[in-house]
């Protein structure tokens, strides 16, 4: 008897095809269509290269730079302080070719039309591949303003931050030729509330902008502490003032600028976040004396920008798995996708994904013409309004895509788990949700013509009745001013279902546009997949299931 014949104990049937080394930008027709819409026509070719990157590579490299930590250690072998964080090789290869591809570059080095939603593009599929690796290069990219508001601070380091060259030794910055920038404000005692920051600056000689200061204080969170150098609040007799802090001095020394600690993270782990004390760190000041704040926003507005392209990103990221698992996984002889109540379930996660993207874009859009008073209002206001809701609706959404994988999409094997745990940092870091809908309120209020500006874009409902009543009601909502702060919340949400709604009719798709004001404009909707009759779901369905193998 041949007992080989046992075995085998089964064949593997009712799997879906691998979906690794797919390109995340040819298998993405809404990310093709808004980039092209918004100004990205040009940089087609960019994206697509990028989406190769992305769906292969990287996506491999992604899953290595998160099953290894970053490792920190204080001292060496001898005793001597080092404050050294190591990474994976994987970390390195995903910030050595998104820093290649000009993802923290591209607008300031070539700033053309549609050149912030290409590089939105592409850190959008970046994200996707892996999210952690954005931190320090989402900072890099946002430093820019705030940096070119020191001009001879600038004229050293801007050549080296818009530099396509990435460099991680632990060695003094001017042994580089491309660097890394990260930001710490946050202290124990306040994060939302860095006015209550107890960092002091004590000035070297002459006092004042571009001048050199010793930073004494401590930072609760500093994250991507590997950075050449960071953006940093100290408390003057001017008040909180911002400085540029390099983690090595001009004499190639350690700067005074010590690691105690690696944080533990729900998520996010390819990245290290830190808590560090400066012990007279050298620091030079940025912007005017105590108008730290102004200044660093510059940078946090940006950081802002990519939080809502990072929470769109792992989005779609959950939705192309969950769409290419349900094409291929039969229930009861039958393909999930084609089952109703499923259908509904990925057209409604669909919705979300494409609005996300829209926004976003939309919002790279505004960036792009910063000479507009119009979209520079518009970018003012939907900073808050994007970063609150895109970040606020992905955990939910990315738990829902992984529920229609079934058991497949709680094992760490997929991608899901990873995408799920980073989906609230998004949220939380760059001002949580609260502070955005009060900021919200601040740029409303306090801010010349922004609310004039949100109800021209909004218009007159382009045709559509129900989104004309959403905004008869917005204005309503605003003319009341009683309990605004309480209401913040509900406000910033109907800006943003409105905008959304009004984004996607623009662009012509009916099924899209009609399906999302009649779920999103309609009240219903406290969980996904309850889209009412008459919604086109298998069109929603299959636009954003990935043709694979293309
Ligand atoms: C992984 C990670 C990495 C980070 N990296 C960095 C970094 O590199 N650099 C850095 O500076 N910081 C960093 N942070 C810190 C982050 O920016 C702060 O945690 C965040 O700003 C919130 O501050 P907090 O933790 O002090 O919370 P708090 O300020 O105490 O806020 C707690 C809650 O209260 C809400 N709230 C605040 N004010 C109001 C109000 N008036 N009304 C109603 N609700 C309100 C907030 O929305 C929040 O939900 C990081 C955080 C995380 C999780």
């Amino acid at each position: 008897m041949n007992l080989h014949q046992y075995a085998e104990t089964h064949e593997v049937t009712n799997q879906p095809p691998s979906l690794d080394g797919a390109n995340l930008y040819r298998i993405d027709l809404p990310l093709q269509e808004w980039s092209r819409r918004y100004g990205a026509g040009w940089a087609q070719e960019r994206i697509d290269a990028y989406g190769a990157l992305a769906g292969g590579p990287l996506m491999a490299a992604g899953f290595l730079a998160n099953q290894n930590k970053p490792q920190f250690s204080s001292h060496d072998r001898y005793g001597h302080r080092i404050d050294l964080v190591e990474f994976h090789p994987a970390y390195h290869e995903l910030m050595r070719t998104a820093i290649e591809h000009g993802l923290p570059s591209l607008p300031w080095t070539d700033p053309r039309e549609g050149a912030h939603v290409a590089r939105a593009s592409m850190t959008y599929l970046h994200s996707q591949a892996e999210a952690g690796s954005g931190c320090p290069l989402t900072m890099t990219f946002a430093a820019v303003p705030a940096l070119k508001l020191q001009p001879e601070l600038a004229e050293y380091w801007l050549p080296k931050v818009l530099a396509t060259e990435y460099d991680p030794r632990n060695v003094g910055d001017r042994h580089k030729v491309g660097v890394t920038l990260g930001m710490a404000m946050t202290e124990k005692q306040g994060g939302t509330d860095v006015r209550a920051n107890t960092t002091r600056a004590y000035p070297v000689g002459a006092p004042g902008p571009g001048q050199a200061y010793e930073l004494v204080g401590h930072k609760w969170f500093c994250s991507a502490p590997m950075c050449d150098a960071f953006l940093t609040l100290a408390q003057t007799d001017k008040g909180l003032s911002c400085f540029l802090l390099p983690r090595h001095r001009p004499d190639d020394s350690r700067n005074q600028f010590y690691i105690q600690r690696l944080k533990n993270k729900l998520g996010n782990c390819s990245n290290a976040s830190s808590e560090v004390e400066f012990r007279g760190a050298l620091a030079w000041m940025i912007g005017e004396e105590g108008r730290g704040v102004p200044t660093i926003i510059e940078m946090v507005a940006m950081t802002r920008f990519d939080c809502m392209v990072g929470s769109s990103a792992l989005m779609r990221q959950a939705l192309t798995q969950a769409a290419h698992h349900c094409a291929h996984r039969q229930v009861g002889g039958r393909l999930l996708a084609e089952q109703p109540l499923m259908q509904n379930v990925l057209a409604d996660l669909a919705l979300e994904s494409e609005a996300a993207l829209a926004l976003s874009l939309r919002m790279g859009r505004a960036l792009d013409q910063p000479d507009d008073p119009h979209q520079a209002r518009f970018a003012r206001l939907i900073t808050a309004v994007g970063k609150y809701w895109i970040c606020k609706r992905a955990p939910a959404m990315i738990n829902e895509a992984a529920e229609c994988m079934g058991g497949a999409g709680y094992v760490e094997d997929s991608i899901l788990p990873r995408l799920y745990r980073e989906a609230p940092v998004n949220s939380t870091w760059e001002g949580s949700g609260n502070v955005q809908c009060l900021d919200v309120l601040r740029a409303l209020s306090k801010e010349p013509g922004v609310l004039d500006t949100l109800f021209a874009e909004l218009g007159d409902g382009h045709g559509d009745p129900r989104l004309a009543a959403h905004i008869g009601n917005l204005k309503a909502a605003f003319a009341d001013t009683a309990d605004i702060q309480y209401r913040a919340r509900q406000l910033s949400e109907d800006i943003a279902v409105g905008l959304q709604a009004k984004l996607l009719l623009e662009a012509g798709n009916t099924a899209v546009s009609d399906a999302f004001i009649a779920s999103r404009l309609s009240g219903n909707g406290r969980v996904y997949g309850v889209l009412p009759r008459g919604v086109d779901v298998a069109a929603l369905v299959q636009r954003s299931t990935p043709n694979w193998p293309l």
